[in-house]
């Protein structure tokens, strides 16, 4: 086939999510009517609004999709792109919904975009823009800390949030849970730390599950610990980055190649992470960098040797015209959608395992759930366990201590044990070790049903078997 046949053959990314999702429910047993439901988006609004920018109005398309509610607040990111869709909203949103139900936060899935190129703005004129989209969207609920809480996506960023926190506050003086209409917000305008490492955090302790399980990786015809993969990274904005960081710097992985916009990078030694970032922040790209060798067609990266692939970018980058010639015995979707419904057919065949999307890269809203709970709590993550932690342990430290004084132990506390001990864990910890655990019980509950039943074959199916299984049982137990 052609390239151009290839291409027509291809679905849209929303049929793409309909295709998987119509593959998992025929395993299921549930009516057409109740897969019909959960499979379709409830509802997107579109809005146009106009922003006076350098002496002239300028009109912006904007879209928040909610695709399920049957828990609430629905959530989701924003994505700011020239590109952005409608139909991409949607199926991001399908996403988000699978997304939560997979890693329990007690969401439903919902969707954001706005038209637009960042790098075309200056800072204060983003500033507006946001503002009246936010506006835009909370005077219809579409911001609300009990009913749609947006998050950072791709072309925004904690600066976004604090704007559009600040602006539904505006909008609601007297709402005293303002704070948690929105996520992913600065450390001090409301939000938590780790939340910007998250996602990749996620994809991190989602790799370590998976290497927990010498069966899973004989799957992927790999063997042995994630020290010494090979991995190539698609993508070095926040996902990519703290995902290839986190693995070379702590798991002995080595970044073989980094594909940008402006080709790639490629070292078969390994690659220093942080100094490519360092560069790309400062010189806008890859080009240049030096001492790595440099492929101007970063997409022929992708087919490179290698054991794990992580796309980190955007939706449909492996798709019919190159899943052929993929050679990763595994892949990481850090990214939502990397790979087409066709793509993983292809893949599947090939015995290549993916670890799916809704699973690798669910460490973002896991936090930002944390975020919205200690939002809503209106107090320190973590403060009123410790305090009830530390009544406890400070009876086991003071009879330690007697004990020690009267000479009735064999031996004596060493100096600060009692402080060290007392000091306990602070926010960041206890946000890692949530997601850690949060990423694992996921990652049991999908392999439970890729090993257990004989009529799946791949995670992602077994995925979407867990997850639409809990969407399902919250729909019957409410009622429609
Ligand atoms: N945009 C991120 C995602 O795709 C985070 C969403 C959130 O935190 O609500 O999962």
């Amino acid at each position: 086939m052609s390239q151009n046949q290839d291409l027509k053959a291809e679905p849209s990314f929303r049929d793409s999510v309909d295709l998987m999702f119509d593959r998992a429910v025929a395993l299921m047993d549930m009516s057409p009517g109740l897969k019909e439901k959960i499979r379709v988006c409830n509802a997107t609004y579109t809005v146009r609004f106009g922003v006076r920018l350098r002496g002239q109005i300028h009109t912006f398309t904007g879209y928040r999709s909610v695709h399920s509610e049957h828990m609430e607040p629905v959530k989701g990111g924003i994505r700011y792109a020239p590109n952005v869709h409608q139909e991409e909203v949607e199926a991001l949103a399908a996403l988000m919904t699978y997304k939560c139900s997979l890693v329990e936060v007690p969401y439903g899935g919902s969707k954001g975009g706005l038209r637009i190129n960042p790098r075309d703005w200056e800072e204060d004129e983003l500033e507006r823009i946001t503002r009246r989209f936010a506006y835009e969207l909370a005077k219809r609920d579409l911001i609300n800390p009990s009913q749609n809480v947006p998050a950072p996506d791709m072309g925004t960023s904690e600066r976004e949030m604090a704007w559009i926190a600040d602006q539904y506050r505006r909008m609601n003086t007297t709402d005293i849970n303002a704070n948690a209409c929105v996520t992913g917000k600065p450390l001090n305008a409301g939000g938590i730390a780790g939340r910007i490492e998250a996602t990749g955090r996620g994809v991190q302790y989602g790799l370590r599950e998976f290497f927990r399980y010498p069966e899973d990786v004989a799957a992927a015809k790999l063997s042995g610990s994630l020290s010494g993969k090979r991995v190539i990274v698609q993508g070095l904005g926040n996902v990519g980055y703290h995902a290839a960081k986190f693995l070379s710097e702590e798991d002995g992985c080595r970044i073989t190649a980094i594909i940008e916009r402006d080709g790639a990078l490629h070292d078969e030694a390994g690659l220093n992470v942080q100094a490519v970032y360092d560069w790309i922040r400062e010189h806008g790209g890859i080009t240049g960098y030096p001492g790595a060798a440099h492929e101007p067609d970063g997409s022929k990266l992708l087919e490179a040797d290698c054991d794990i692939l992580i796309p980190a970018a955007l939706e449909g980058t492996i798709n019919l015209t190159n899943a052929h010639a993929i050679k990763a015995p595994l892949i990481v979707e850090a990214a939502n959608g990397p790979v087409t419904a066709g793509a993983d057919e292809i893949l599947r065949e090939k015995g290549c395992v993916i670890i799916p999307d809704m699973y690798a890269n669910a460490g973002g809203v896991t936090v930002s759930y944390f975020e919205w709970v200690k939002n809503l709590s209106h107090i320190r993550f973590g403060r009123m366990q410790r305090r009830a932690e530390e009544a406890r342990h400070q009876l086991l430290v003071d009879e330690l201590e007697r004990l020690s004084a009267d000479k009735q132990l064999g031996w004596t506390l060493s100096p600060g044990f009692k402080e060290r001990y007392l000091r306990g864990a602070g926010e960041l910890e206890l946000v890692r070790s949530g997601l850690d655990d949060t990423m694992r019980t996921a990652y049991q509950a999908m392999r439970t049903v890729w090993h257990g039943r004989s009529d799946v074959h791949d995670l992602r199916t077994a995925a979407y078997l867990v997850s639409i299984e809990r969407v399902a049982a919250s729909y019957r137990a409410k009622g429609l």
